[in-house]
């Protein structure tokens, strides 16, 4: 009801182009390689300039926005969701991961996770289960300050640290 008044006090204009934006989520899909959003053939995974040999692991899909908005990274993405505070992987992580192997061999997987404790046992985790797919696992540089989410990180901020992953 209170969504309604809002809506109905953004004006005619708003609200048709508002009905547009939705109509057009319906149309979304989720790309079964990568779990990003897509509306048909991934657009990420289709490219063919992209490197497939090397994987960035993030959390969620606005993190794939803020890392494709640095235009530093010319990968493929593996959005796995959020790490659980309490540690271990929910059933659909385990199949994103399951699927990530399967997409291996990598030359490089980047675990591009924000800097907080539970990330970083959560990318200790991923090592793990990407163990023996990939040559090498980086995680981002330093640069994000800790606690900090990368969705919110500056351009310049995000694209030191994948610049400087090790
Ligand atoms: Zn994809």
């Amino acid at each position: 009801m209170r969504l309604a008044f809002h809506l109905i006090g953004l004006g005619e204009n708003s609200i048709a182009e508002i009905a547009a934006a939705a109509a057009g989520l319906s149309a979304l899909r989720i790309c079964p390689d990568c779990f990003f959003f897509s509306d048909g053939a991934c657009s990420l995974c289709t490219d063919a300039r992209r490197a497939r040999k090397i994987l960035a692991v993030v959390e969620r899909p606005t993190d794939v926005l803020a890392i494709e908005k640095t235009k530093k990274f010319d990968g493929t993405y593996l959005v796995l969701g959020e790490m659980r505070k309490t540690g271990g992987f929910a059933p659909d992580q385990k199949l994103k991961l399951a699927r990530a192997r399967e997409r291996g061999p990598f030359d490089e997987v980047i675990l591009a996770f924000d800097q907080t404790t539970y990330a970083d046992f959560g990318a200790s985790a991923v090592m793990k289960e990407l163990e023996g797919v990939t040559k090498k696992v980086t995680r981002l540089g330093r640069g994000i300050p800790t606690g900090g989410e990368i969705e919110f990180a500056d351009e310049d901020t995000l694209g030191g640290a994948l610049r400087n992953r090790s």
